[in-house]
């Protein structure tokens, strides 16, 4: 792209705005303003003009400030809820400054802008200058009302900087969920970052939605917000707050009856397990550990691949007894370990005293075998709980487990 020609030719140069929904509401909440340059009658992104490390910060940002002031013109015919979501990477914003965008700012808020509907998505990947007077800056702008987005799954931006910058939003960009090379874990990974957001008090934005499994991912996955060209593309115009209301009313009603049904089938199996593991532990509770490890094996080997007891602190009582591929053993060195570090560990254990029933976990990767598994946990008595590790092979063939 020729950044003189741009220059020269800026009455060609405009903002596009791409909607962002809410999941609460399912109405628009927000326009992520994008920059576009028509030549010869093709329209451009400016993505690259302004990523482009050779043309002089003062040429992008005099186009910067020109998109800024035609977006906030635009701005003044949409309702006063929505937002208005700006790039700035840090040389951006750190131009002059940051005084002059500032100044613009200040300008609309006098034509009734309210400045907390001013969102900065920020980038501060590769950024040379000084990060403390960066981070100085966005406080400053924050003062005013002004919210900072933060794109979580951009190189450079770290759980550090997150921490650091406390985001109003965080933007996980859905691109990579539609690779299968990125595997499972990529998951997982995205999930970590809804809960950190929680943590934090970050909203999550799912970005890049290009499918509807992807929609059903950011849904069950803390997504309150929503952009994407399956929802809507960048466009000149802004569409109707309620543009996409039935149909994500529709979606989410199919999205719950699966999770429900899904959630429905645990809760069952949970039930299931506690009523034949209740009795196999009042008949064999005379034969000790190992007696009852046999016991159960004999009427849940499809199900179980580990087993062991634990005292209500997480100190092991029992060996593990576990089975590979030649069948059922005892591993001693398991004896006396303890497991009350594990995540969740004292709380199911407070849980299953007091209501003298077992627990089915979650869905997590076995940390020795790898595979992904759930654990059927159970109060023997006020002080031995036993825990029965359920095969990757069982979830799957009781494929709602999964
Ligand atoms: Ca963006």
């Amino acid at each position: 792209m020729d950044a003189l020609e741009i220059l020269s030719d800026l009455e060609n140069v405009f903002p596009y705005f791409q909607p962002i929904f809410s999941a609460d509401e399912q109405l628009v909440i927000a326009y992520e303003v994008l920059g576009r340059y028509q030549s010869d009658g093709t329209i451009i992104s400016l993505g690259p003009f302004f990523q482009d490390d050779q043309i002089p910060d003062e040429y992008k940002f005099e186009v910067d400030l020109l998109l800024v002031n035609q977006a906030l013109e635009k701005a003044l015919e949409l309702d006063e809820e929505i937002s208005i979501f700006f790039n700035r990477n840090a040389e951006l914003l750190m131009y002059g400054n940051g005084e002059p965008f500032l100044q613009t700012l200040l300008d609309f808020e006098k034509k009734g802008v309210n400045l907390k509907r001013i969102v900065l998505e920020i980038s501060d990947r590769n950024y040379e200058g000084d990060l403390d007077q960066f981070d100085h800056l966005l406080q400053y702008y924050r003062t005013y009302g002004i919210k900072v987005a933060l794109s979580s799954m951009e190189k450079g931006s770290n759980f550090e900087r997150i921490a650091e910058l406390e985001p109003d939003i965080l933007k996980i960009n859905l691109e990579a969920l539609k690779s299968t090379a990125t595997g499972v874990n990529f998951n997982d990974v995205l999930f970590t970052i809804s809960l950190l957001a929680r943590k934090i008090g970050a909203t999550v934005l799912f970005e890049n939605i290009e499918m509807s499994y992807q929609l059903q991912f950011a849904w069950k996955n803390g997504g309150r917000y929503y952009q994407g060209f399956y929802l809507h593309p960048p466009a000149a115009e802004f569409v109707p707050r309620d543009f996409l209301l039935y149909r994500l009313k529709e979606m989410f009603h199919d999205f719950i009856s699966y999770e429900k049904r899904k959630l429905e089938t645990v809760f069952s199996t949970s039930e299931k397990f506690q009523t034949k593991v209740h009795e196999i532990v009042m008949k064999n509770k005379k034969l000790g550990y190992e007696g009852l490890f046999q016991a159960i094996v004999k009427e849940m080997d499809q199900a179980a691949f580990r087993m062991y007891i634990c005292d209500e602190d997480g100190f092991q009582k029992s060996a593990n007894y576990f089975k590979d591929k030649e069948g059922w053993n005892f591993q001693g060195e398991y004896k006396n370990k303890n497991w009350s570090w594990r995540p969740y560990f004292l709380e199911n254990i407070i849980k299953m005293r007091n209501e003298r029933k077992g627990i089915m976990s979650d869905l997590y990767s076995d940390i020795e075998t790898g595979e992904t598994i759930r654990t059927f946990s159970f109060p023997m008595n006020g002080r031995e709980y036993l825990f029965i590790d359920i095969s990757y092979q069982y979830l799957y063939e009781h494929d709602q487990l999964l």
